[in-house]
Protein backbone atom coordinates (compact mmCIF):
# COMPACT_ATOMS: atom_id res chain seq x y z
CA UNK A 1 0.00 0.00 0.00
CA UNK A 2 2.86 2.28 0.92
CA UNK A 3 5.72 3.16 -1.90
CA UNK A 4 8.50 2.10 -0.05
CA UNK A 5 10.59 4.51 -2.59
CA UNK A 6 8.16 7.24 -2.53
CA UNK A 7 8.49 6.71 1.37
CA UNK A 8 12.31 7.05 0.99
CA UNK A 9 12.74 10.26 -0.54
CA UNK A 10 9.85 11.76 0.92
CA UNK A 11 11.98 11.06 4.49
CA UNK A 12 15.30 12.06 2.87
CA UNK A 13 13.61 15.40 2.31
CA UNK A 14 12.67 15.68 5.97
CA UNK A 15 15.49 14.90 7.17
CA UNK A 16 17.40 17.58 5.04
CA UNK A 17 14.68 20.08 5.97
CA UNK A 18 15.66 19.40 9.96
CA UNK A 19 19.59 19.59 9.43
CA UNK A 20 18.65 23.01 7.93
CA UNK A 21 16.20 24.36 10.80
CA UNK A 22 18.27 23.47 13.10
CA UNK A 23 21.81 24.23 12.84
CA UNK A 24 22.21 25.32 17.20
CA UNK A 25 20.71 21.64 17.68
CA UNK A 26 23.21 20.13 15.82
CA UNK A 27 26.50 21.89 17.24
CA UNK A 28 24.96 20.97 20.95
CA UNK A 29 24.65 17.39 19.61
CA UNK A 30 28.24 17.58 18.15
CA UNK A 31 30.17 19.14 21.47
CA UNK A 32 27.76 16.52 23.46
CA UNK A 33 29.47 13.45 21.57
CA UNK A 34 32.97 14.48 22.75
CA UNK A 35 32.08 13.49 26.60
CA UNK A 36 28.62 11.96 26.51
CA UNK A 37 28.20 7.99 25.60
CA UNK A 38 26.49 8.37 22.28
CA UNK A 39 26.05 12.04 22.65
CA UNK A 40 23.30 12.13 25.13
CA UNK A 41 22.66 12.12 28.99
CA UNK A 42 20.03 9.08 28.91
CA UNK A 43 19.95 6.50 26.07
CA UNK A 44 16.71 6.70 24.60
CA UNK A 45 17.05 10.21 24.28
CA UNK A 46 19.20 8.98 20.55
CA UNK A 47 15.74 7.56 19.43
CA UNK A 48 14.67 10.98 18.74
CA UNK A 49 13.58 11.59 14.53
CA UNK A 50 16.07 13.39 12.98
CA UNK A 51 19.72 13.48 12.87
CA UNK A 52 20.36 14.25 16.11
CA UNK A 53 18.17 15.60 18.89
CA UNK A 54 16.37 18.54 19.67
CA UNK A 55 18.51 21.00 22.57
CA UNK A 56 15.12 22.05 24.07
CA UNK A 57 15.55 25.98 25.88
CA UNK A 58 12.16 26.51 27.96
CA UNK A 59 9.00 24.42 28.19
CA UNK A 60 5.19 26.01 29.51
CA UNK A 61 2.21 24.46 29.40
CA UNK A 62 1.54 22.23 26.00
CA UNK A 63 4.73 23.63 24.44
CA UNK A 64 8.35 24.22 24.47
CA UNK A 65 11.05 25.68 22.15
CA UNK A 66 14.31 24.80 21.24
CA UNK A 67 17.97 26.43 20.61
CA UNK A 68 17.21 27.54 17.25
CA UNK A 69 14.23 29.72 18.30
CA UNK A 70 11.61 27.07 17.36
CA UNK A 71 8.16 26.25 18.97
CA UNK A 72 6.44 22.96 19.28
CA UNK A 73 2.81 21.80 20.49
CA UNK A 74 4.30 18.89 22.97
CA UNK A 75 2.10 15.61 22.30
CA UNK A 76 4.90 13.86 24.29
CA UNK A 77 4.96 15.67 27.54
CA UNK A 78 8.00 14.31 28.43
CA UNK A 79 6.36 10.33 27.65
CA UNK A 80 4.30 11.22 30.57
CA UNK A 81 6.41 12.56 32.62
CA UNK A 82 5.20 16.27 32.18
CA UNK A 83 0.79 15.16 31.70
CA UNK A 84 0.18 18.01 34.12
CA UNK A 85 1.30 20.58 31.41
CA UNK A 86 4.87 22.09 31.65
CA UNK A 87 5.77 24.18 34.50
CA UNK A 88 3.02 24.64 36.50
CA UNK A 89 3.30 27.70 38.39
CA UNK A 90 2.39 26.39 41.85
CA UNK A 91 4.67 23.42 41.71
CA UNK A 92 7.51 25.88 40.47
CA UNK A 93 7.15 27.59 43.42
CA UNK A 94 6.81 24.90 45.79
CA UNK A 95 9.76 23.28 44.43
CA UNK A 96 11.67 26.49 44.53
CA UNK A 97 10.47 26.83 48.57
CA UNK A 98 11.56 23.08 49.08
CA UNK A 99 15.25 23.87 47.39
CA UNK A 100 15.44 26.83 49.96
CA UNK A 101 14.27 24.70 52.91
CA UNK A 102 16.17 21.79 52.43
CA UNK A 103 15.84 18.97 50.13
CA UNK A 104 16.90 15.92 51.74
CA UNK A 105 17.36 15.04 55.24
CA UNK A 106 16.34 11.05 54.77
CA UNK A 107 13.72 12.27 57.60
CA UNK A 108 10.18 12.80 56.80
CA UNK A 109 8.96 15.92 56.22
CA UNK A 110 5.87 17.61 56.41
CA UNK A 111 3.99 16.78 53.58
CA UNK A 112 4.54 13.06 54.04
CA UNK A 113 1.05 12.52 55.76
CA UNK A 114 -0.86 14.67 53.00
CA UNK A 115 0.49 12.52 50.19
CA UNK A 116 -0.32 9.20 51.53
CA UNK A 117 -4.01 10.25 52.61
CA UNK A 118 -4.14 11.85 48.75
CA UNK A 119 -2.91 8.72 47.43
CA UNK A 120 -5.34 6.55 49.47
CA UNK A 121 -7.96 8.90 48.53
CA UNK A 122 -7.50 8.64 44.90
CA UNK A 123 -6.67 4.55 44.25
CA UNK A 124 -8.32 3.36 47.55
CA UNK A 125 -5.31 1.56 48.41
CA UNK A 126 -4.62 1.52 52.20
CA UNK A 127 -0.51 2.07 52.69
CA UNK A 128 1.78 3.74 50.48
CA UNK A 129 5.63 4.32 49.77
CA UNK A 130 7.64 6.40 47.73
CA UNK A 131 9.81 5.73 45.21
CA UNK A 132 12.66 7.46 42.88
CA UNK A 133 10.74 6.42 39.88
CA UNK A 134 8.27 3.57 38.84
CA UNK A 135 10.92 1.44 37.47
CA UNK A 136 12.06 1.60 41.09
CA UNK A 137 8.61 1.04 42.59
CA UNK A 138 8.13 -1.81 40.30
CA UNK A 139 11.20 -3.72 41.75
CA UNK A 140 10.01 -2.89 45.19
CA UNK A 141 6.77 -4.23 44.53
CA UNK A 142 7.62 -7.31 42.92
CA UNK A 143 10.13 -7.90 45.78
CA UNK A 144 7.65 -7.65 48.46
CA UNK A 145 5.31 -9.78 46.47
CA UNK A 146 7.79 -12.53 46.56
CA UNK A 147 8.72 -12.73 50.12
CA UNK A 148 5.16 -11.83 51.29
CA UNK A 149 3.52 -15.74 49.23
CA UNK A 150 6.89 -17.82 49.15
CA UNK A 151 7.11 -18.12 45.20
CA UNK A 152 9.89 -17.12 42.90
CA UNK A 153 8.15 -16.08 39.81
CA UNK A 154 6.12 -13.05 38.77
CA UNK A 155 4.31 -13.16 35.76
CA UNK A 156 3.79 -10.25 32.83
CA UNK A 157 2.15 -9.19 29.58
CA UNK A 158 3.33 -9.94 26.29
CA UNK A 159 5.21 -7.05 24.87
CA UNK A 160 4.47 -5.10 28.40
CA UNK A 161 6.61 -2.19 29.26
CA UNK A 162 7.63 -1.82 33.38
CA UNK A 163 10.76 0.03 33.29
CA UNK A 164 14.38 -1.43 33.46
CA UNK A 165 13.19 -3.97 35.74
CA UNK A 166 15.24 -7.16 34.64
CA UNK A 167 12.06 -9.96 35.05
CA UNK A 168 9.57 -7.98 32.84
CA UNK A 169 12.23 -7.62 30.04
CA UNK A 170 10.78 -11.15 28.77
CA UNK A 171 8.64 -12.06 26.05
CA UNK A 172 7.11 -14.87 24.46
CA UNK A 173 9.00 -17.22 21.71
CA UNK A 174 6.42 -19.75 20.56
CA UNK A 175 6.01 -21.01 24.64
CA UNK A 176 9.48 -20.00 25.55
CA UNK A 177 10.17 -17.03 27.76
CA UNK A 178 13.39 -14.98 26.17
CA UNK A 179 14.82 -11.90 26.89
CA UNK A 180 12.76 -8.87 25.23
CA UNK A 181 15.00 -8.02 21.31
CA UNK A 182 17.02 -5.27 22.34
CA UNK A 183 17.19 -5.86 26.13
CA UNK A 184 21.13 -5.85 26.95
CA UNK A 185 23.00 -7.82 29.52
CA UNK A 186 20.08 -10.14 30.91
CA UNK A 187 21.31 -10.47 34.20
CA UNK A 188 19.26 -13.58 34.86
CA UNK A 189 17.34 -15.95 32.30
CA UNK A 190 14.26 -14.68 32.45
CA UNK A 191 12.87 -17.39 31.78
CA UNK A 192 13.94 -18.72 35.38
CA UNK A 193 12.07 -15.71 37.06
CA UNK A 194 8.82 -15.43 35.02
CA UNK A 195 5.90 -16.23 33.02
CA UNK A 196 4.54 -14.09 30.04
CA UNK A 197 1.35 -14.30 29.02
CA UNK A 198 -0.20 -12.91 26.05
CA UNK A 199 -2.63 -9.71 27.04
CA UNK A 200 -6.52 -10.76 26.79
CA UNK A 201 -5.43 -14.43 26.94
CA UNK A 202 -7.47 -15.65 29.97
CA UNK A 203 -6.42 -19.47 29.24
CA UNK A 204 -2.78 -18.83 29.04
CA UNK A 205 -3.31 -16.09 32.60
CA UNK A 206 -5.00 -19.96 34.00
CA UNK A 207 -2.15 -21.90 32.67
CA UNK A 208 0.54 -20.05 34.14
CA UNK A 209 -0.88 -19.19 37.46
CA UNK A 210 -1.84 -23.28 37.48
CA UNK A 211 1.89 -23.79 38.45
CA UNK A 212 1.80 -22.61 41.79
CA UNK A 213 5.04 -20.62 41.56
CA UNK A 214 3.42 -17.03 40.54
CA UNK A 215 4.13 -14.34 43.43
CA UNK A 216 2.47 -11.61 41.77
CA UNK A 217 0.96 -10.26 38.22
CA UNK A 218 2.22 -7.31 37.10
CA UNK A 219 0.56 -5.84 34.57
CA UNK A 220 -0.98 -2.50 33.02
CA UNK A 221 -4.93 -2.74 32.94
CA UNK A 222 -4.43 -1.49 29.40
CA UNK A 223 -1.55 -1.75 27.73
CA UNK A 224 -0.09 1.38 26.73
CA UNK A 225 3.35 0.37 24.93
CA UNK A 226 2.86 -1.34 22.11
CA UNK A 227 0.15 0.13 20.79
CA UNK A 228 -3.17 1.05 23.33
CA UNK A 229 -4.22 -2.45 23.88
CA UNK A 230 -7.71 -2.36 25.63
CA UNK A 231 -8.90 -5.12 27.88
CA UNK A 232 -11.76 -7.04 26.51
CA UNK A 233 -15.21 -6.70 28.16
CA UNK A 234 -14.52 -8.91 31.47
CA UNK A 235 -11.00 -9.33 31.09
CA UNK A 236 -9.73 -7.73 34.50
CA UNK A 237 -12.74 -9.10 36.38
CA UNK A 238 -11.48 -12.42 35.50
CA UNK A 239 -7.88 -11.35 35.97
CA UNK A 240 -8.50 -10.42 39.51
CA UNK A 241 -10.72 -14.01 40.11
CA UNK A 242 -7.73 -16.25 38.48
CA UNK A 243 -5.14 -14.47 40.68
CA UNK A 244 -7.10 -14.70 44.10
CA UNK A 245 -8.21 -18.44 43.08
CA UNK A 246 -4.50 -18.93 42.68
CA UNK A 247 -3.35 -16.91 45.32
CA UNK A 248 -1.00 -14.54 42.98
CA UNK A 249 -0.74 -10.85 43.89
CA UNK A 250 -2.17 -8.88 41.63
CA UNK A 251 0.06 -5.35 40.72
CA UNK A 252 -1.33 -3.15 38.37
CA UNK A 253 1.10 -0.59 37.49
CA UNK A 254 -1.23 3.04 36.80
CA UNK A 255 2.20 4.65 35.36
CA UNK A 256 0.70 5.49 31.95
CA UNK A 257 -3.05 5.07 32.84
CA UNK A 258 -3.47 7.46 34.96
CA UNK A 259 -4.33 9.42 32.05
CA UNK A 260 -7.65 7.33 32.86
CA UNK A 261 -8.61 9.38 35.39
CA UNK A 262 -7.37 11.02 38.74
CA UNK A 263 -6.89 7.29 40.07
CA UNK A 264 -5.82 5.54 37.28
CA UNK A 265 -7.79 3.26 35.59
CA UNK A 266 -7.69 1.21 39.02
CA UNK A 267 -10.50 4.06 40.27
CA UNK A 268 -12.12 4.40 37.13
CA UNK A 269 -13.11 0.90 36.10
CA UNK A 270 -12.93 0.02 39.75
CA UNK A 271 -10.17 -2.56 40.16
CA UNK A 272 -9.28 -4.49 43.34
CA UNK A 273 -5.79 -5.14 43.14
CA UNK A 274 -3.45 -5.86 46.13
CA UNK A 275 -1.03 -3.58 45.05
CA UNK A 276 -0.54 -0.05 42.57
CA UNK A 277 2.53 1.43 41.33
CA UNK A 278 2.42 4.69 39.97
CA UNK A 279 4.79 7.30 38.52
CA UNK A 280 6.20 9.50 36.01
CA UNK A 281 3.87 12.58 36.41
CA UNK A 282 3.19 12.48 40.00
CA UNK A 283 5.58 15.05 41.04
CA UNK A 284 4.76 17.69 37.65
CA UNK A 285 8.39 16.27 36.23
CA UNK A 286 10.63 15.90 39.85
CA UNK A 287 11.64 12.36 39.62
CA UNK A 288 9.45 10.53 42.31
CA UNK A 289 7.10 7.14 42.51
CA UNK A 290 4.47 5.65 44.97
CA UNK A 291 3.01 2.19 45.36
CA UNK A 292 0.06 1.56 47.74
CA UNK A 293 -0.95 -1.88 49.14
CA UNK A 294 -3.79 -3.31 49.98
CA UNK A 295 -4.33 -3.02 54.02
CA UNK A 296 -4.24 -6.47 54.66
CA UNK A 297 -0.49 -7.14 52.79
CA UNK A 298 0.00 -3.74 54.48
CA UNK A 299 -0.49 -5.53 57.99
CA UNK A 300 1.88 -8.10 57.12
CA UNK A 301 4.60 -6.15 55.79
CA UNK A 302 4.82 -3.99 58.51
CA UNK A 303 7.23 -5.97 60.78
CA UNK A 304 10.01 -6.34 57.85
CA UNK A 305 9.76 -2.98 57.31
CA UNK A 306 10.57 -1.63 60.79
CA UNK A 307 12.59 -4.42 61.48
CA UNK A 308 16.22 -3.73 62.06
CA UNK A 309 18.10 -4.68 58.95
CA UNK A 310 15.62 -2.52 56.51
CA UNK A 311 18.19 -0.68 55.20
CA UNK A 312 19.46 -3.36 53.26
CA UNK A 313 16.54 -5.34 52.59
CA UNK A 314 16.43 -4.45 48.64
CA UNK A 315 13.59 -1.26 49.02
CA UNK A 316 13.53 2.20 49.47
CA UNK A 317 17.16 4.50 48.58
CA UNK A 318 18.61 7.39 49.91
CA UNK A 319 16.85 9.76 48.04
CA UNK A 320 13.58 8.49 48.12
CA UNK A 321 10.66 10.01 49.66
CA UNK A 322 12.98 13.03 50.05
CA UNK A 323 11.40 16.72 51.01
CA UNK A 324 11.52 18.15 47.38
CA UNK A 325 10.20 15.21 45.83
CA UNK A 326 7.14 14.88 48.30
CA UNK A 327 6.50 19.03 47.99
CA UNK A 328 6.12 18.53 44.58
CA UNK A 329 3.82 15.69 44.17
CA UNK A 330 1.65 16.86 46.86
CA UNK A 331 1.53 20.58 44.85
CA UNK A 332 1.27 18.84 41.96
CA UNK A 333 -1.96 16.35 43.36
CA UNK A 334 -3.35 19.80 44.61
CA UNK A 335 -3.47 21.77 41.54
CA UNK A 336 -3.18 18.77 38.40
CA UNK A 337 -4.14 15.37 37.06
CA UNK A 338 -7.80 15.87 39.40
CA UNK A 339 -11.13 15.33 37.97
CA UNK A 340 -11.85 18.96 36.33
CA UNK A 341 -8.23 18.65 34.79
CA UNK A 342 -8.98 15.35 32.83
CA UNK A 343 -12.59 16.76 31.94
CA UNK A 344 -10.68 19.13 30.05
CA UNK A 345 -8.07 16.79 27.81
CA UNK A 346 -10.04 13.86 27.19
CA UNK A 347 -12.17 15.59 25.16
CA UNK A 348 -9.28 16.92 23.04
CA UNK A 349 -7.73 13.06 23.04
CA UNK A 350 -11.02 12.20 21.40
CA UNK A 351 -11.03 15.32 18.87
CA UNK A 352 -7.40 14.23 18.07
CA UNK A 353 -8.28 10.82 17.80
CA UNK A 354 -11.58 11.59 15.52
CA UNK A 355 -9.21 13.65 13.84
CA UNK A 356 -6.95 10.96 12.47
CA UNK A 357 -9.53 8.60 12.52
CA UNK A 358 -11.16 10.95 9.74
CA UNK A 359 -7.67 10.98 7.57
CA UNK A 360 -7.33 7.08 8.11
CA UNK A 361 -10.81 6.81 6.66
CA UNK A 362 -10.51 9.21 3.65
CA UNK A 363 -7.66 7.19 2.33
CA UNK A 364 -9.28 3.58 3.63
CA UNK A 365 -6.02 3.11 5.08
CA UNK A 366 -5.88 -0.49 7.03
CA UNK A 367 -4.60 1.56 10.32
CA UNK A 368 -6.72 2.28 13.61
CA UNK A 369 -6.38 4.86 16.52
CA UNK A 370 -7.20 4.40 20.44
CA UNK A 371 -7.75 6.29 22.72
CA UNK A 372 -7.71 5.88 26.87
CA UNK A 373 -8.62 8.70 28.53
CA UNK A 374 -6.16 11.37 27.53
CA UNK A 375 -4.01 9.37 25.55
CA UNK A 376 -4.61 8.61 22.33
CA UNK A 377 -2.48 6.54 19.29
CA UNK A 378 -2.74 5.52 16.06
CA UNK A 379 -0.72 2.21 14.62
CA UNK A 380 -0.24 0.80 11.19
CA UNK A 381 -2.73 -2.10 12.14
CA UNK A 382 -5.57 -3.37 13.08
CA UNK A 383 -6.74 -2.93 16.84
CA UNK A 384 -4.55 -5.65 18.20
CA UNK A 385 -5.82 -7.76 20.70
CA UNK A 386 -2.89 -8.81 22.48
CA UNK A 387 1.02 -6.92 22.40
CA UNK A 388 2.49 -9.77 19.81
CA UNK A 389 -0.01 -8.60 17.10
CA UNK A 390 0.59 -4.60 17.93
CA UNK A 391 4.49 -5.38 17.82
CA UNK A 392 4.17 -7.59 14.29
CA UNK A 393 2.58 -4.27 13.00
CA UNK A 394 5.46 -1.91 13.73
CA UNK A 395 6.64 -0.21 10.74
CA UNK A 396 9.85 1.51 12.02
CA UNK A 397 10.43 3.20 8.79
CA UNK A 398 6.81 4.54 8.90
CA UNK A 399 6.87 5.42 11.78
CA UNK A 400 10.06 7.78 12.08
CA UNK A 401 8.79 9.41 8.66
CA UNK A 402 5.45 10.08 10.76
CA UNK A 403 7.44 11.57 13.07
CA UNK A 404 10.05 13.71 11.55
CA UNK A 405 7.62 15.11 9.51
CA UNK A 406 5.33 16.05 12.28
CA UNK A 407 8.63 17.58 14.04
CA UNK A 408 9.44 19.46 11.21
CA UNK A 409 5.91 21.27 11.39
CA UNK A 410 6.51 22.23 15.18
CA UNK A 411 4.41 18.90 16.49
CA UNK A 412 6.53 16.55 18.90
CA UNK A 413 5.02 12.69 19.36
CA UNK A 414 5.98 10.60 21.66
CA UNK A 415 9.06 8.37 20.35
CA UNK A 416 8.93 4.46 20.37
CA UNK A 417 4.93 5.14 19.79
CA UNK A 418 2.42 7.13 17.56
CA UNK A 419 0.99 8.45 20.79
CA UNK A 420 0.07 11.88 21.69
CA UNK A 421 -0.81 12.93 25.49
CA UNK A 422 -3.23 15.70 26.40
CA UNK A 423 -3.34 18.03 29.41
CA UNK A 424 -5.26 20.58 29.85
CA UNK A 425 -3.32 23.11 28.68
CA UNK A 426 -3.39 22.17 24.48
CA UNK A 427 -6.15 23.99 22.70
CA UNK A 428 -8.64 22.97 20.35
CA UNK A 429 -6.48 24.44 17.66
CA UNK A 430 -3.25 22.02 18.21
CA UNK A 431 -5.23 19.12 17.78
CA UNK A 432 -6.65 21.01 14.49
CA UNK A 433 -2.58 21.51 13.40
CA UNK A 434 -1.97 17.40 14.38
CA UNK A 435 -4.87 16.31 11.99
CA UNK A 436 -3.85 18.78 9.28
CA UNK A 437 -0.30 17.66 9.87
CA UNK A 438 -1.14 14.17 9.74
CA UNK A 439 -3.46 14.08 6.67
CA UNK A 440 -0.74 16.30 4.24
CA UNK A 441 1.84 13.13 5.54
CA UNK A 442 -0.86 10.75 4.64
CA UNK A 443 -1.21 12.24 1.27
CA UNK A 444 1.93 12.61 0.45
CA UNK A 445 3.15 9.07 1.28
CA UNK A 446 0.34 8.21 -1.05
CA UNK A 447 1.30 10.44 -3.76
CA UNK A 448 -2.48 11.92 -3.62
CA UNK A 449 -1.04 15.67 -2.81
N1 LIG B 1 5.64 1.37 34.08
C1 LIG B 1 5.11 1.73 32.92
C2 LIG B 1 3.74 1.24 32.57
C3 LIG B 1 5.82 2.54 32.02
O1 LIG B 1 5.26 2.87 30.85
C4 LIG B 1 7.09 2.97 32.39
C5 LIG B 1 7.95 3.85 31.48
N2 LIG B 1 7.51 4.02 30.21
C6 LIG B 1 7.61 2.58 33.62
C7 LIG B 1 6.86 1.78 34.44
C8 LIG B 1 8.97 3.03 34.06
O2 LIG B 1 9.00 4.37 34.34
P1 LIG B 1 10.38 5.06 34.67
O3 LIG B 1 11.19 4.97 33.39
O4 LIG B 1 10.02 6.46 35.02
O5 LIG B 1 11.00 4.30 35.77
Amino acid sequence: MIDRDRLHDLHAEEERRFVADHPRSAELAEEARGSLLAGVPMPWMSRWPGAFPLFFVEASGARFSDVDGREYVDLCLGDTGAMTGHALPEVTEAICERARTGITTMLPSTDAAWVGEELRRRFGLARWQMAMSATDANRFVLRFARHLTGRPKVAVMDWCYHGTVDETLAVLDGDRVVPRPGALGPQVDVALTTRVVPFNDLGALERALAHGDVAALLMEPALTNIGIVLPEPGYLDEVRRLTREARTLLVIDETHTLCAGPGGCTRAWRLDPDMVVVGKPIGGGVPAAAYGLSAELAERLTPPMLSHDIDVAGVGGTLTGNALALAAVRRTLSVALREEDFAVAFPLAQAWADGVAGVIEEHALPWHVQRLGARAEYWFCPPPRDGAAAAAAIDEELEAFMHLWALNRGILLTPFHNMALFSPHHSRSDVDRHTEVFGQAVAALLGRS
